[in-house]
């Protein structure tokens, strides 16, 4: 299968499924499982952070930071299009007892910051007690450039407020911008990293954070049934995955560049080309029949999501001769 529907849907190669059959394993909830630690370890070092924790995914470690920084009856301010907002099922409202204040994203993701000052609650009965700003980056396939983020510290220093990153795709971000992961990570106070997506591993998400928060953010993992036992085989291939699949992220996006030209020269297509990772996004003309061209490519092979707006998404599955032959397949289909 040629799979364009996302980046979640890469398969652990042979080397990674190698290391996990192999991995040394123990009570996680113990603290035993020594594949499990030496992965938090690796990514205390790797992103400079004091502590780390392995989480089942990316909206768990997402959550878990929402509830280590607030309390019951604190909001957090986040994009109306964040992933912690808008696709996690309203986690931290249903499970947190913490009120989400979303504000709307710019075309380019960001969130501006007068509008965040607005948002913030005075210190009265009447309000929640603003706590915490969460940014993303990428946010629909698109970086956050560093002097956003250098602002946002600030910004959040002068209100008093903690700073969270949605980085599921924060490789993506640093791989565009050709910089360092910590030179993206410093900024915040708390992160999230997706291992499930573009770096390839089967399962789980990372949250580094100051040793205090993550240990508040292991009490909420258990409480929410995520203390996993033997889960050193998975993260093994979590740390396969940061050793050996982000330098190649950058291929991802030169496909992504490349079947954007391609579909933007198929008539009734318009593609969005400012996006500038693993994803592109495109609109279509109303006589094309989406819904029946997935149809009649998913039987050749070939997976996409029908929608309004097409999102495509290459990753280390997707090959440039498997664009050729998907655009090929689209051109026989209008
Ligand atoms: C996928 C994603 C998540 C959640 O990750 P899961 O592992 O699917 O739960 C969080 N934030 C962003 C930006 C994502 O793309």
């Amino acid at each position: 299968m040629i799979d364009f529907r996302s980046d979640t849907v890469t398969k652990p190669s042979k080397k990674m499924r190698d290391i996990m059959h192999n991995a040394p394993v123990g009570d996680d909830v113990y603290g035993d499982d020594e594949s499990v630690n030496q992965l938090e370890a690796y990514a205390c070092e790797r992103f400079n952070f004091e502590a780390a924790l392995y989480c089942s995914s990316g909206t768990q470690a997402n959550l878990l930071a929402l509830m280590a920084h607030c309390e019951r009856g604190d909001e957090y301010i986040c994009g109306q299009n964040a992933h912690n907002y808008k696709f996690e099922g309203g986690g931290a409202a249903v499970l947190g007892s913490v009120q989400p204040q979303p504000i709307e994203n710019e075309a380019d993701g960001s969130i501006p910051f007068s509008k965040i000052a607005a948002a913030i609650k005075p210190d009265d009965c009447h309000f929640a007690k603003t706590r915490l700003l969460s940014l993303e980056n990428t946010i629909g396939g698109k970086v956050l450039p560093l002097e956003y983020l250098a602002q946002a510290r600030n910004f959040v220093n002068t209100h008093n407020l903690a700073l969270h990153l949605d980085g599921a795709r924060a490789f993506n971000a640093a791989a565009e911008l050709k910089v360092d992961i910590t030179d993206i990570t410093k900024y915040f106070d708390s992160v999230s990293i997706c291992l499930s997506k573009g770096l390839g591993a089967p399962v789980g998400s990372l949250l580094l954070g100051s040793q205090t928060l993550i240990d508040k953010a292991r009490r909420w993992r258990k409480v929410l049934g995520g203390g996993m036992r033997q889960a050193g085989m998975l993260a093994a291939a979590g740390q396969y995955a940061l050793e050996h699949n982000i330098n190649r992220l950058s291929d991802d996006h030169a496909n992504a560049r490349y079947l954007a030209q391609k579909l933007s020269a198929l008539s009734g297509f318009t593609v969005d080309m400012s996006n500038t990772t693993n994803m592109v996004y495109a609109t279509f003309e109303s006589s094309i029949n989406i819904e029946g061209i997935a149809e009649a490519l998913k039987g050749q092979g070939i997976l996409f999501s029908p929608s309004k707006q097409l999102r495509l998404v290459t990753h280390l599955d997707i090959t440039r001769e498997n664009i050729d032959t998907f655009i090929n397949a689209l051109s026989a289909h209008i």
